[in-house]
């Protein structure tokens, strides 16, 4: 079979709407070879994830999606071929869900605040994780009819500058690497074009990037756009980073995000996968 990887992906376990499980099947369904489940801050899928992938004789590799704060900006950073049993960083994500728990208990009194009561209550409601996300609460506001879709509930409430935003220090992105090398796995940065960082503020997290050892960037993220992959590839040619590919998807209900379906890496650039064998 072709191989087809896709490195980026959520599960119930975060914020994805399907079971680590559910998961797993979809993607040997859609053609999917390896499959990295790389919820945010959690690494409580990867066991029921794996033992989907054995029966459907794909491969899992084992991931976490890590939150982040670089000068002031919220960065995503995959650890990708993780052993979940590492102890540091098993306590830094233990660390992150405590922030995430209390950084949504504020959301919720910010927007109980703004007329909307019983939102914490309701999003931790939907989460049997305990990992309670915005897209939980955007789940919530939407489903009250107070938005027409998630990601409207983004723009009027939850993104920065809105009324249930909280503003959150996350794990400095030098720990986060050192967290992911620690676990024997590869730190790769995630959708670079979500940062809405001009060219040289790039430039500036992905030198520095490099000098904390990280390995890789997501060239192929999301939907992969042309003029995304074009950018993310010259970034990647000029500071040696291997080219990741992931879809980062989150469910059905997101039907313009399909698992494994992206656009081919720019075939200079070396594949993360390239040291893996099998
Ligand atoms: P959090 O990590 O709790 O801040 O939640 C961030 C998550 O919200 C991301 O991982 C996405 O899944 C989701 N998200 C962020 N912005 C949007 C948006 N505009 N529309 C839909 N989902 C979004
Ligand atoms: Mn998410
Ligand atoms: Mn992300
Ligand atoms: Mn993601």
């Amino acid at each position: 079979m072709e191989p087809s990887y896709d490195l980026h992906t959520h599960s119930t376990a975060s914020d994805g709407s399907l079971t680590p499980s559910e998961l797993v099947h979809e993607a040997a369904a859609a053609g999917v070879t390896h499959i990295a489940l790389s919820d945010h801050d959690t690494t409580e899928g990867l066991e029921d994830a794996k033992a989907a992938a054995d029966a459907a004789g794909i491969r899992l590799i084992p991931a976490v999606e890590i939150s982040a704060t670089w000068m002031e900006k919220s960065v995503h950073v995959v650890g990708l071929a993780i052993d979940p049993a590492g102890a540091l960083l098993q306590q830094g994500l233990a660390g992150l869900r405590t922030l995430r728990h209390e950084r949504a208990e504020e959301m919720g009194r910010r927007l109980d605040k703004h007329g909307i009561p019983g939102a914490f209550e309701a999003a931790a409601a939907l989460t049997p994780s305990g990992m309670v996300t915005r897209t939980h609460f955007a789940r919530v506001i939407a489903a009250q009819g107070l938005a027409a879709s998630v990601s409207d509930v983004f723009n009027r409430y939850l993104a920065q500058g809105k009324p249930g935003y909280v503003s959150t220090r996350w794990a400095e992105l030098e720990q986060v690497v050192a967290w992911i090398h620690s676990a024997g796995g590869t730190a790769v940065v995630a959708h670079p074009q979500r940062y809405k960082l001009t060219a040289s503020w790039m430039r500036r997290l992905l030198g520095e990037f490099k000098e904390m050892g990280g390995g890789a960037l997501e060239v192929v993220a999301g939907a992969g756009y042309p003029q995304d992959i074009q950018a993310a590839a010259s970034h990647a040619r000029r500071f040696g980073l291997l080219a990741s590919a992931g879809s980062d998807y989150h469910g059905p209900e997101q039907p313009w995000l399909r698992l494994g379906r992206l656009p081919p890496l720019p075939s200079d650039l070396t594949p993360v996968w390239s040291p893996w064998h099998e």
